[in-house]
């Protein structure tokens, strides 16, 4: 695929202005939501607080006073808070749970007259990588039913893969919104550690969350970029430094390092290494300096990333007590009793283990071996990556070591977090980083190529995607 097959946002929108309202766009991608119910893309359609919205903005473009997200259509993953909503992290602890205040990203993007049209699935507390953690069951891929649209934010790519909506929104922690991307050819992009606002995200691992898009175009994804990114004085995470207008003009010739593990690692795919070679020899023959580099200590990427997310999880799900928030076990007496057995009622398998895992590495006695060890670690991937980035305007590499499996296909949760081999190093190190639809399978399905950038670079990144790759 060359972004020249990708519809613009730009030409969407034109399409809605001239032919149409924004309230038919929007009944329109609220009835394919309902054709392709059996995705399972979508926990809610927000039908009521979607037209409303969009007869707003129509009444706003009538009057010459709409915003610059007028005609576009999005959904929110199951993680973000949008008031008077129900939003619950696909998980049964937060059964019944309407959020009191929207995320700033909510916020902005309703200001900039956006239409949000509903919640989509994800592995339960966006851990996972196929979207089977899921409390609601699990999302099909919409290019093969049979596959895994990946995870956590599953529902999120389906729904833009399937045309639903323009742009969703979704969160990474470790490769969340990147591989899942990669599954369903959209682009998926997370930018630097700090750049959007996590306010009104429900925390995961705080260090390393991160709020951004899945689109079907490098034009959506900078303009809907454009419109979240920004200093936000609700989220202490947030960097005051000014945002780059991001103009997509072409980068001119860069110096590109690829990852060498991304071609010669047991497990990848045969086909994405031959499509990665051939790509870095496109680049070198359009002028481009293109070399080899390693990634910073590899094999101690994804145990470092498990040991520091679970620890931030275990602390941040205290919060889910069956006192505050949603689900109350029914066969409880006493505060104790009530939160044992509401904890052990509401959170799935795989949450639990993370807490327990978290909560082993925090332990006094293996704090040291493990969580400091880890924050050690972290610090040379960290510095490594950022060293890279200076010899290099970008990073190359494949997004994940394979295309959508199969449901079911991946058992061991070992197994599983070795999905994100290649996604956990720009969470580690914060960097900005996008997986761009590239290949395509002899079996059908895409593959995309993961391009990072030095901290703040959002620009010259998806420049680089819209006229490089
Ligand atoms: N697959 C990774 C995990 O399970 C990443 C998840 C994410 O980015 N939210 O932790």
């Amino acid at each position: 695929m060359r972004n020249s097959e990708h519809t613009a946002f730009s030409d969407t929108f034109q399409r809605t202005m001239e032919d149409a309202s924004v309230l038919s766009a929007v009944e329109g991608s609220l009835a394919k939501a309902s054709e392709h119910g059996d995705l399972n893309a979508f926990l809610e359609l927000f039908k009521d607080s979607a037209t409303a919205q969009a007869s707003a903005v129509d009444a706003r473009i009538k009057a010459g006073t709409a915003g610059p997200l007028a005609g576009m259509v999005l959904s929110i993953k199951d993680n973000i808070c949008y008031k008077g909503h129900r939003v619950g992290a696909s998980s049964k602890i937060l059964e019944g749970f309407k959020s009191l205040y929207s995320a700033t990203v909510v916020d902005r993007l309703l200001a900039a007259d956006a239409v949000i049209i509903g919640r989509t699935n994800c592995d339960e507390f966006a851990m996972g990588s196929s979207n089977e953690n899921s409390a609601y069951g699990p999302v099909k891929n919409p290019l093969d039913p049979a596959k895994v649209p990946g995870g956590s934010s599953g529902g999120a790519a389906a729904s833009v893969a399937a045309g639903i909506v323009h742009v969703a929104l979704g969160s990474d922690t470790g490769g969340s919104i990147r591989q899942p991307a990669s599954f369903t050819g959209t682009f998926g992009f997370k930018p630097t550690y700090g750049r959007v606002s996590r306010y009104g995200l429900i925390a995961f691992a705080s260090s390393f969350d991160q709020i951004g898009p899945f689109t079907r175009s490098v034009k959506d994804m900078a303009t809907v970029y454009t419109a979240i990114a920004g200093h936000d004085p609700n989220d202490g995470t947030t960097s005051r430094k000014p945002v780059d207008p991001v103009t997509l003009t072409h980068p001119g010739k860069l110096r590109i390092g690829y990852y060498k593990e991304g071609l010669e690692r047991a497990g990848m795919d045969p086909e994405i290494v031959a499509h990665l070679r051939s790509t870095i020899e496109r680049l070198k023959a359009e002028g481009h300096r293109v070399e080899p580099a390693e990634v910073p200590l590899l094999e101690h990427q994804v145990p470092t990333y498990y040991i520091l997310a679970t620890a931030e999880a275990s602390s941040n799900l205290a919060r889910f007590d069956g006192i505050h928030y949603g689900h109350r076990s029914k066969n409880a007496n006493g505060v104790e009793e009530t939160y044992r057995a509401s904890r052990t009622e509401g959170f799935g398998a795989e949450v639990q283990r993370r807490i327990l895992l978290g909560t082993f590495v925090l332990s006094a006695g293996y704090y040291d071996a493990y969580y400091g060890q880890a924050q050690r670690v972290r610090r040379m991937i960290r510095e490594r990556t950022l060293r890279d980035l200076e010899r290099f305007d970008l990073m190359l590499g494949p997004t994940c070591p394979t295309t959508a499996f199969a449901h079911g296909a991946v058992k061991d949760p070992v197994a599983m977090y070795l999905q994100d081999i290649f996604t956990v190093q720009a969470n580690l190190a914060g960097t900005p980083a996008i997986s761009v639809p590239s290949g395509t399978h002899s079996s059908g399905l895409p593959f995309g190529i993961q391009l990072m950038a030095a901290p703040f670079e959002e620009s010259k990144l998806l420049a680089a995607a819209e006229h490089l790759f």
